[in-house]
């Protein structure tokens, strides 16, 4: 037998499949989507099978062997090996990429395979068992001879297959306590009456025989120890066990079980019309303002797919994994909710993953990657906030999640429901256009009315002399809502607010010497960093360049805010939540729910803040600046700041107490601000469209955008210009190629970066220029060190 690999090698120019001889010993294991150590040149790689064969085009004798197997189980199915081909053609990456991406990252760790025993040596096959005598797993090489043994024994769950991360075994393991079946070997033991601890046990025993028990709940129960435990099992009345058990990341979260609420009619409507789609390719999009129900008729729609036996997946935006999203699934469907994102560990990642591998659970919650979530049956996925520019994987491969969904809706012939109260332009004109079903809920779930915004005019504060970072309507609101015990959310837009180190006497700003970038100043640990390559420093005590001793901190970071902050409400209690309060495990979580227990005043943060929030007794929110996203040099600017106001606007006033929003801004009267005001999302739509169609950017046309970069200027300078050449000289008429010029940030590790961007409507030879520009850049200017990124569809150009 012969599998085709497509094998891990970064820098070959040759994207196929190699043909391997399949040694005989393994045949009966190998299979497509396992990975293999394969020989390749003079090294040993690692690769994924993708096809096994009967015939090959080459003479089979020369035909290398595959060095080891990976995997006992296949960790990618028929389904997505398929669709790593796809993603290869739609991105233009290297299907090693796509197949690597689909993989959790414990899977992809390139350790030893092994066979892990999950219960007592006595319940598994007699021939087995000297196999488990000295260690509880064997290695898969000392195993090929008893595979189908094993298989049948892992089809019992008595044995497993798992990986090892780091020397040690993945899966984690408790220890059980088998109480013997048999009343009458347990009562014939003998045991001295001043054994009080035995006698306890042994009571505990006669009571439960027959049952298996977590050693640490038994001792618990039966009010033993340890040692006890032993000293029966020596005694023949228990087995002692490794059993697998999975991580829980959600362990000391209270859960209580709740019920389906009854959809209000414009949910009905809604629900009704996604229901008769149930099983077809369709999608729908979903917008509704915040609060108006979109995710109850997300937990209604999936509870309809489960009962007819097929699973979910439900995802949402990195950032807004927020516990209230997990919790709200959680309550509803239990044990049935697997969740998946970058809070988890390795290990507890590993363990939802195999979960949903093992059809043990239904549904799936999680970001971007969960879209590649094993499901066998699939029946529906959701894209909450679809509009968010992290469902875009921002290094190769460039997929968006979206197209993902797409694309197995159409394999598993399920709907895609696409939510957001801001939808993308794409997406919106996709649903004028009929491709997607448009679903529109305009009203609060509560027919809570929407905040009240004012848009505050901040050079009309600097005319009457305010030069604070808040005007003197939004601190007399904090100041109200702090007499009247409401709380208060701040939003500080993080970008374009870093604060930056400069000398007074010379003007020098200090740089990052490996990029174009100034230094962030960060107060905690009197550093500053470049938030591009991680180059960090210590402030020095006088200017570099003049020895001046006046260097001054300026811009306003959070930090600064909170300082600010602290001037108006002395009183206050102010909780902060950005990159450097969010930076451990958890801390997230702990600051929102600190916040939601009202053990703070304020909430003060940045773009993480501004979803998933809802707390009743949110009644202010105020944006100390619009302006930081409506001035970035990004075709998506005016979408990004209407999008984050309205979010931001959502948090206030969820319940019963109504809200009130200020807005600051120094450019009031544009349209992305003036329209986000109340929430009149078409107008905007119409006036953006119109936008685009003049500069000529999505969803107009298609755009794409191909970064090169060197430690030479020269060399990329003269590389992007070849490549441009030879763009123009393919790509049709009707195609505008700009540039190439340098990037915004020219310099970043002391690399240079220049970039073209690609203009298109209808262009049929772009995929195979692609690649025929990577097969240049693999022949030619790899060696010379330089890098090629090209990213289809970017998020922001
Ligand atoms: P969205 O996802 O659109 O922001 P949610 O589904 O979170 O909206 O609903 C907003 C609030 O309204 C939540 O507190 C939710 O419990 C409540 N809600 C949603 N649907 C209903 C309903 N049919 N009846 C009563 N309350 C509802
Ligand atoms: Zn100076
Ligand atoms: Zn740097």
């Amino acid at each position: 037998m012969i599998a085709e690999v497509i094998v891990d090698v970064a820098a070959h120019p040759i994207d196929r499949p190699f043909d391997y001889a399949i040694p005989t010993e393994v045949e009966v294991l190998a299979e497509p989507g396992m990975r293999v150590k394969v020989p390749f040149g003079n090294r040993k790689v690692l690769g994924f099978i993708t096809k096994i064969k009967s015939s090959s085009e080459f003479d089979p004798k020369r035909l290398k062997p595959i060095h080891e197997l990976m995997d006992v189980v296949p960790v990618l199915n028929e389904e997505l090996l398929k669709m790593a081909q796809w993603m290869k053609q739609q991105t233009v990456c290297f299907e090693i990429d796509a197949l690597q991406v689909m993989v959790p990252a414990a899977l992809r760790a390139k350790y030893e395979k092994r066979f892990v025993l999950n219960a007592a040596l006595e319940e598994i096959a007699p021939p087995l068992r000297p196999y488990f005598e000295s260690r509880p797993f064997i290695r898969l090489q000392d195993a090929v001879d008893v595979y189908g043994l094993l298989k049948k024994e892992m089809e019992k769950g008595t044995i497993i297959a798992d990986t090892d991360i780091q020397q040690q075994t993945a899966v984690k393991k408790v220890r059980m306590v088998h109480i013997s079946s048999s009343l009458e070997a347990l009562e014939a033991l003998n045991i001295r009456a001043n054994a009080k601890q035995q006698v306890k046990l042994m009571e505990y025993f006669l009571k439960n025989a027959g049952r298996a028990i977590e050693s640490s709940q038994l001792q618990k129960e039966a009010g033993v120890t340890l040692p006890t435990i032993y000293s029966l099992v020596e005694k023949g009345a228990a087995q002692i066990s490794n059993m697998e058990s999975y991580r829980d990341p959600m362990l000391l979260t209270a859960i209580e079980q709740k019920s389906f609420l009854k959809l209000t009619r414009a949910q009905q409507a809604a629900f009704d019309l996604i229901d008769s789609a149930l099983n077809t390719p369709k999608t729908f999009l979903l917008h509704g303002i915040t609060g108006s129900g979109k995710t109850e008729i997300y937990l209604q729609t999936i509870d309809k797919v489960l009962k007819q036996g097929k699973e979910a997946i439900m995802l949402v935006p990195e950032i807004s994994l927020t516990p209230q999203m997990t919790i709200r699934f959680k309550e509803r469907f239990g044990d049935q909710v697997a969740v998946l994102h970058s809070g988890l560990s390795a290990g507890e990642k590993y363990d939802e993953w195999r979960k949903i591998q093992r059809a043990e659970v239904k549904v799936v919650v999680g970001a971007r990657s969960a879209i590649f979530a094993p499901f066998q049956n699939l029946g529906l996925i959701i894209l909450d906030e679809e509009h968010e520019s992290s469902y875009k994987q921002d290094d190769s491969p460039r997929y968006h999640a979206r197209d993902m969904a797409i694309w197995r809706s159409e394999y598993h012939n399920c709907p895609v429901i696409l939510g957001s109260a801001t939808p993308s332009l794409e997406s919106y004109a996709r649903a004028q256009k009929g491709v997607y079903e448009l679903l529109v809920l305009e009203k609060r779930a509560k027919n809570q009315p929407l905040p009240e915004v004012h848009i505050v005019d901040m050079r009309e504060e600097l005319r009457n002399g305010n030069r604070s970072m808040f005007s003197v309507q939004l601190a007399d609101a904090i100041r109200d809502r702090l007499e009247k015990k409401q709380q208060t959310v701040l939003f500080l837009n993080k970008r374009g607010y870093s604060s930056f180190v400069l000398c007074r006497d010379c003007g020098t700003v200090m740089q990052c010497p490996n990029c174009d970038i100034s230094l962030t100043y960060h107060r905690s640990s009197e550093t500053m960093r470049c938030h591009y390559c991680g180059y960090d420093e210590r402030v020095p005590k006088t200017c570099p360049e003049c020895e001046s001793e006046h260097i001054r901190f300026f811009g306003t970071g959070t930090q600064k805010v909170e300082e600010e902050l602290a001037k108006v409400v002395p009183q206050a209690r102010v909780l902060r939540m950005d990159v450097d309060t969010t930076r451990t495990k958890g801390a997230h979580e702990k600051i929102l729910s600190a916040f939601g227990e009202g053990k703070a005043d304020i909430l003060l943060g940045t773009q993480m803040i501004a979803k998933g929030l809802d707390f009743p007794n949110i009644t202010l929110v105020g944006v100390l600046s619009a302006d930081t996203t409506l001035h970035l040099p990004d075709f998506r600017a005016a979408e990004k700041t209407y999008q984050l106001l309205t979010q931001v606007s959502g948090r206030a006033g969820r319940d019963v107490l109504p809200g009130t929003v200020f807005v600051q801004s120094y450019t009031p009267e544009h349209y992305a601000i003036t329209l986000a005001k109340d929430q009149l999302y078409e107008p905007f739509y119409e006036q953006e469209m119109a936008m685009r169609r003049t500069s000529g950017y999505p969803p107009y046309y298609y755009v794409v955008n191909i970064q090169f970069t060197h430690e030479d200027l020269m060399t990329v300078a003269e590389y992007a210009e070849q490549a441009v050449r030879y763009l123009k000289s393919q790509l049709s008429p009707g195609t505008l190629i700009i540039g190439p010029s340098a990037s915004l940030i020219a310099r970043v590790n002391n690399r240079y970066r220049y970039q073209c961007l690609i203009k298109y409507k209808k262009e049929p030879k772009l995929t195979d220029t692609m690649q025929q520009l990577i097969k240049m850049h693999r022949a030619e200017w790899l060696k010379k060190g330089a890098t090629l990124s090209i990213d289809m569809n970017p998020t922001s150009v």
